[in-house]
């Protein structure tokens, strides 16, 4: 085994994290900068690279001590040429270039992945995923991103968006999605969701709710009010919570009767609800999945937090 480094960063509309680990994918140092996305986001490679150099001057480290780097970023990959095109959330709507930049200003061999892919690989390798072979990882939080690893590989499908579980239709007949269809698993299960389904169901709700006063007060509530009222026994939280669970966890047997995998990893702003949301989201898996299934395939949540993306784009790392 090598004991050169990697650099794992993960680059986000509002962050951009930085972490170099072993080849074990233990981290040793992190850091993060904030993501300028001015003048078209033109300066956000530059950053990177003048980051990393900055960090390896500070610990007195050489580019040859590197494996690589790997970098997890919104948008489309295109892995041929190494460019990513499409991540309006960083300005970028021309195609640019981190893999021939980053290597000419580091001196460092970089690799791309998208970020939901990268906290995929994150949470398989150092997290809920047990390094097995096969994990489902599904992020809840503005919106709903996953990634899918069958037999070791992560799936890319035939144009790069394998593991968009965020668009699978959970109602035919309900909420439009950013996307252009109605009732992606994304319309109901994100944060956004979350509070678009609560405001939903309390206009008909007639009962007596803390949740339902709030929202006729006028008040901004958010998915954790949801699922904390749901938690203290708020009858309408608890009906929106019990919708949002059984529509995730549709979705998530679906997935599972098709791939089997070991582990079906729920992370993202949503699944600190805990406990409250995994008991109710298997509940709904184990009702639509088949034996086989049931009796092989786990729930869990993620256990990594905000640090799988910068391990998951290490990974993507060729250590020889
Ligand atoms: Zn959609």
């Amino acid at each position: 085994m090598t004991d050169k480094k990697l650099i794992g960063v993960d680059l986000g509309g509002t962050t951009i994290k930085f972490a170099i680990l072993t080849a074990e994918g233990d981290i040793q140092q992190k850091w993060s900068i904030e993501t300028n996305i001015l003048s078209d986001g033109q300066l956000i490679i530059p950053d990177i690279i003048d980051s990393i150099n900055h960090h390896l001057k500070m610990y007195d480290m050489k580019a040859d001590q590197f494996s690589g780097i790997g970098l997890g970023s919104p948008g489309t990959i295109n892995f041929k040429e190494g460019t990513i095109k499409g991540a309006f959330n960083l300005n970028w709507t021309d195609a640019v270039y981190p893999v021939r930049d980053i290597e000419a200003g580091t001196g460092i061999p970089v690799t791309i992945e998208n970020d939901a892919n990268v906290a995929a690989l994150g949470e398989r390798w150092k997290g809920a995923g047990n390094n097995a072979d096969d994990v489902v990882f599904v992020t809840l939080g503005t919106g709903v991103g996953g990634g899918i690893i069958a037999n070791g590989q992560l799936l890319h499908g035939a144009n790069g968006a394998a593991g968009e579980i965020g668009h699978v239709t959970v109602d035919p007949h309900g909420f439009m999605c950013t996307c252009g269809k109605r009732g992606c698993l994304e319309t109901i299960a994100s944060a956004t969701g979350i509070v678009h389904v609560a405001r939903d169901r309390a206009s008909e709700y007639a009962g007596d709710s803390e949740l339902k006063a709030m929202l006729d007060d006028g008040q901004d509530i958010s998915a954790k009010d949801v699922f904390d009222l749901a938690k203290t026994g708020d009858d309408l939280a608890i009906i929106v919570a019990d919708y949002v669970c059984d529509s995730l966890g549709f979705a998530l047997a679906n997935i599972a009767n098709s791939l089997n995998p070991k582990y079906v990893v729920i992370g993202g702003g949503v699944s600190a609800a805990g406990d409250f949301l995994l008991n109710k989201v298997e509940k709904a898996m184990r009702a639509n999945e088949f034996a086989t299934i049931k009796d092989s395939t786990e729930v869990r949540l993620a256990s990594l937090g905000n640090g799988a993306g910068v391990i998951g784009a290490a990974s993507l790392i060729k250590v020889d």
